[in-house]
């Protein structure tokens, strides 16, 4: 069953929920109202040959993007990490020394964002490493940014470069974007109207952001920033990017068209224009054709 399939299944439940849910599934995190405070929660799960690849990569890097991808979607969201929670599914020869290593990398790495790990759950089984990592967040004084709100005439900005994250290792680098959220976010002239960070691929995490927001986009080629001269393909279409990608308003972007935040270049690469029927994607290549990214079938992995 396709991934989008079954999240639309479970999305169909959202007019059962209680009124305390703030936020429901279908976002990058939701948030249940406590009191006068509201909290933002995800769970992530990191499976050695789907998302990691234990022959390739060190623990240490393991570890630290087991928590860092949950940290991205703090950032999607311009929440504040509170706490995290994690369990792990060792491989049964897997043994004390290898998982004190993972732990460690889990915990230090939690805690240098200021989102402690405060408990979880450890077992062995015959399968390959499974973990699972719990975020719990804050607004702390900023109203959650997500995915629906987007307008037509928005403008499409990404942070930072986009593709090749694989072959590069940034998948295991980066940095997750929560201070960039957070200072885009607090003003009212930049706050994104939408906003979601790039783990699918550009194409369709741009796709959530216009059905959320039923809206459609257009971006151009000639506009996206590649990393390490991905072609337009995979700066699309790779994922794992760990960027925010937002519409918001033309006013926000001085002329020529790009920023900088705290040292990172924020890119506009394209439009939100009216949805005629369904929400579509589409990319304008520097040929003059233009392709529907929709059709692509870009499934995630
Ligand atoms: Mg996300």
């Amino acid at each position: 069953m396709r991934e989008f399939v079954l999240l639309n299944n479970i999305y169909q439940s959202n007019n059962r929920l209680p009124a305390t849910v703030t936020i429901p599934p279908g976002d990058d995190m939701g948030a249940i109202q406590i009191g006068d405070d509201q909290v933002l929660a995800a769970v992530d799960q990191l499976i050695d040959q789907v998302h990691v690849d234990l022959h390739k990569h060190t623990l240490a890097q393991v570890g630290r993007k087991a928590v860092t991808r949950n940290l991205s979607d703090i950032a999607a969201m311009a929440g504040q990490p509170l706490c995290a929670l994690a369990t792990a599914a060792l491989p049964r020869d897997f043994g004390s020394d290898r998982s004190d290593e993972l732990f460690t990398a889990m915990r230090d790495t939690a805690a240098s964002y200021g989102c402690p790990l405060i408990g979880g759950d450890v077992s062995i089984w015959d399968g390959p490493l499974h973990l699972t990592v719990t975020v719990l967040a804050t607004p702390a004084g900023i109203d959650p940014v997500k995915r629906s709100g987007g307008k037509p005439g928005d403008v499409i900005c990404v942070t930072g470069k986009l593709g090749k994250s694989y072959p590069t290792d940034h998948h295991l680098t980066f940095e997750p974007r929560l201070d960039i959220a957070r200072a885009i976010a607090q003003y009212p002239a930049t706050r994104p109207h939408c906003m979601i960070d790039i783990s699918d691929g550009l194409a369709r995490d741009l796709g959530h952001l216009c059905e959320m927001s039923n809206v459609s986009a257009v971006i151009e080629q000639s506009k996206l920033p590649c990393r390490d001269n991905a072609n337009w393909q995979q700066a699309v279409g790779d994922g794992e990017d760990y960027e925010l990608l937002f519409a918001t308003d033309h006013a926000a972007i001085g002329s020529p068209g790009t920023w900088e935040v705290m040292g990172v270049p924020i890119t506009v690469i394209g439009r939100m224009v009216k949805s005629d029927n369904q929400p579509t994607v589409k990319i304008k290549l520097v040929d003059g054709n233009i392709v529907d990214l929709n059709d692509q079938g870009w499934e995630h992995h």
